[in-house]
């Protein structure tokens, strides 16, 4: 087990004055602050649940950050706008629980015909892919595939589950941790911008050929030891193409073409 050394407290945002939601629902809210962020997600009755990750101990963390004066201070420092949001933000802060986060990394997940660790049990991951529970289910269905290929026999099952499948666990925790540094620091830094741009562009003239990681999680079936191979091959080309593309506009389909080595007929 790997602690993280940082937790999160769930805190709310009720519905605006009019009864609607505060702001944007359709859109994941993220206020990155390099060491720590907040986040927001819209719920069915307008609100917003909102998750301050944030260190377990240093100079600002959960360790510093106890008494109501403490809280506002942070707020109105970091996070003025969300503030305005949150009228009962001390109260919250205050008595809500400070949830711990960490990986489990096990190998293998069963023990003879005897037992096999599924979900969270087996790799637990940090939330920052929101894979977790997806994670689960895709434990359900590869088991069910394999009781129908081996017809009970139960040893068999597990340490082929295992074999298969251990490696996946291990993948989804570690692009979960990757993750956390992405959507707490690197979302402001212009070159992860820039390289965000051009992965989009990529799909968008060749979705067979280009799928940027955090496609493939989300929206692909693509077992995630697959999708952490392409995606380190897929960084090493965009960050070659951005050595030498100063300007995004500059790079055409035959450039992305020559770099994914796509043949032309
Ligand atoms: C902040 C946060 C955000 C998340 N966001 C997402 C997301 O956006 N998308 C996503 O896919 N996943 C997300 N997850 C992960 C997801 O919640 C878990 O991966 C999922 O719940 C795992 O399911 P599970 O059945 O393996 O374990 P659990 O849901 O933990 O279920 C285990 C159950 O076993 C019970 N239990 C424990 N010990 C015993 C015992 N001795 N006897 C009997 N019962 C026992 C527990 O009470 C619990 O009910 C998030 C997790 C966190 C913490």
């Amino acid at each position: 087990y790997e602690p993280l050394e940082h937790g999160y407290k769930e805190l709310t945002f009720p519905p605006g004055r009019d009864g609607n939601f505060p702001m944007e629902p359709n859109a994941l809210h993220i206020w990155p602050r390099g060491q720590f962020m907040l986040i927001a997600l819209p719920n069915l009755n307008k609100t917003f649940t909102c998750t301050l990750f944030f260190p377990m101990e240093g100079p600002l963390s959960f360790k510093t950050v106890v008494e109501s004066e403490d809280v506002i201070k942070l707020f109105e420092n970091q996070f003025p706008d969300a503030l305005g949001m949150m009228p009962g933000v001390e109260e919250e802060y205050l008595s809500n629980p400070i949830g711990k986060l960490g990986t489990v990394f096990c190998d293998p997940w069963h023990v003879g015909s005897q037992a096999l660790l599924l979900g969270d049990a087996a790799h637990a991951v940090v939330p920052f892919f929101g894979q977790g529970m997806n994670a689960s289910f895709q434990d359900c269905s590869l088991l069910r595939k394999l009781i129908d290929k081996h017809s009970g026999d139960w040893a068999v099952i597990f340490s082929e589950f295992s074999r298969i499948h251990v490696k996946n666990g291990h993948s989804i925790a570690k692009m979960a941790i990757e993750n956390y540094l992405e959507m707490r620091d690197h979302v402001n830094d212009p070159t992860y911008r820039k390289r965000r741009k051009l992965e989009l562009k990529m799909e968008r003239m060749f979705p067979g050929e280009f799928i940027p990681r955090y496609s493939m999680v989300s929206f692909h079936q693509i077992p995630y030891s697959e999708v952490y191979t392409r995606g380190e091959k897929q960084l090493k080309i965009i960050e070659a193409m951005l050595e030498k593309f100063d300007d995004i506009s500059e790079i055409d389909e035959i450039a992305i073409q020559d770099y994914l080595q796509i043949p032309t007929d």
